[in-house]
């Protein structure tokens, strides 16, 4: 059997049912299609509508939500929800919630002070030998819980082609930058081009070793690991993939094409996880989660707490819940391999990512 087989073709949305396969399985369609906006949700929501909700409820509770963090669904990601039940994990990542407009107190704006710690901007340098590089703030999809949605969505507060070039000469000139994470938003919505360039930049510095590439393109937006971005990641091997998947429903077929693509190319994937309460703080789905990752030729790489970040505190669960949950995980793999097992951790602010165990 191929593992392909283990795999399932994600069905469009009634919507979109006859939209020639060429388009759908093209970024570039998936991306000018997207649902930005309420008026196109309604007419999506209309061509097949919820069984148990009426859509006035969903737009309303999405104009209830204070317009702080844009919200932008691919019609592939918005494929893979189950409008029968509302707590469907894939939409509680992708549509707005009333709950966002909830700020706590001990909630901050830039959780874990990247913006303190850049040496030039857009460059956190917050570990001796590692840095980061926040290149665009653009992303397919906006994830609700995301960390970043400080400037993420917001294109005003992107780099400019400039600051990109002078944080590319910071990491030239500091020679124990060993390892350097392209990340933004989502480096990944960088066309081609763009992407070449990046690399070939990042790549011509001597010390630096390793380059990784930081997406959830490959849960999002699958079809932008095309041929042709293959080629250009050929020519700048080793590259690390770091991506995101948080629920076994995003692991499709075209989830496990892209990470074959990737591993073919040469490209070693790796998966962070955030774990989210209600979407996948349990250990069925943490489970079937990883073992799907490891299915599709992705290493669980990093379980994380959920941030302190603003409005995000009906995703946040307890941090002795967490650990009593990477327990269990641990004790079921023994009979296996621990690879299955990502290591647990937990953002703080200034002080850098702690692993608990
Ligand atoms: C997470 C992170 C890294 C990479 O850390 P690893 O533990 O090596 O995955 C590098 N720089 C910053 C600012 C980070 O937040
Ligand atoms: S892809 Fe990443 S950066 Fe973009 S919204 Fe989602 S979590 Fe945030």
């Amino acid at each position: 059997m191929s593992s392909a087989d283990l795999f399932t073709k994600t069905k469009p949305h009634k919507f979109w049912r006859a939209v020639p396969e060429v388009d759908w399985a093209s970024w570039k369609w998936q991306l000018q299609n997207r649902i930005d906006s309420v008026a196109k949700l309604r007419s999506v929501l209309e061509s097949d509508p919820p069984p148990n909700e009426s859509i006035e409820s969903i737009i309303q509770e999405i104009e209830k939500t204070e317009s702080k963090f844009n919200f932008s669904i691919t019609p592939y990601y918005f494929s893979l929800i189950d409008f029968s039940s509302p707590v469907c994990p894939i939409r509680r990542q992708a549509l707005p919630s009333s709950e966002e407009n909830i700020e706590l107190s001990y909630e901050l704006r830039d959780f874990p002070k990247e913006d303190q710690m850049m040496p030039v901007p857009g460059l956190t340098h917050r570990y001796p030998d590692r840095a980061m590089l926040y290149t665009t703030h653009h992303c397919a999809m906006y994830c609700r819980f995301c960390t970043r949605k400080r400037k993420v969505s917001n294109p005003s507060t992107a780099l400019q082609q400039q600051q990109i070039q002078n944080a590319i000469d910071h990491i030239a000139k500091t020679p124990h930058l060993r390892e350097i994470v392209l990340s933004g938003g989502d480096v990944f919505s960088f066309g081609d081009d763009g992407l070449d360039k990046l690399l070939k930049r990042t790549r011509a510095i001597e010390h630096v070793e390793i380059v990784r590439l930081g997406t959830r393109n490959l849960v999002t937006l699958p079809f932008r690991a095309t041929v042709e971005l293959m080629g250009i990641f050929e020519n700048y091997l080793p590259l690390y993939i770091h991506t995101h998947f948080n629920h076994p429903k995003e692991c499709s077929l075209e989830a496990f094409e892209a990470c074959r693509r990737l591993r073919d190319a040469g490209c070693v994937v790796n998966n962070h996880t955030v774990i989210l309460k209600g979407i996948n703080d349990d250990e069925s789905t943490l489970k079937e989660l990883n073992r799907r990752l490891l299915q599709m030729g992705a290493q669980p790489y990093y379980m994380y707490h959920c941030d302190l970040t603003f409005g995000s505190s009906h995703f946040r669960t307890m941090i002795a819940d967490d650990i009593e949950l990477v327990h269990k995980l641990h004790g079921d793999t023994k009979w296996d391999t621990d690879a299955n097992v990502p290591h647990y951790m937990v953002d703080t602010p200034g002080g850098g990512k702690i692993e608990l165990v």
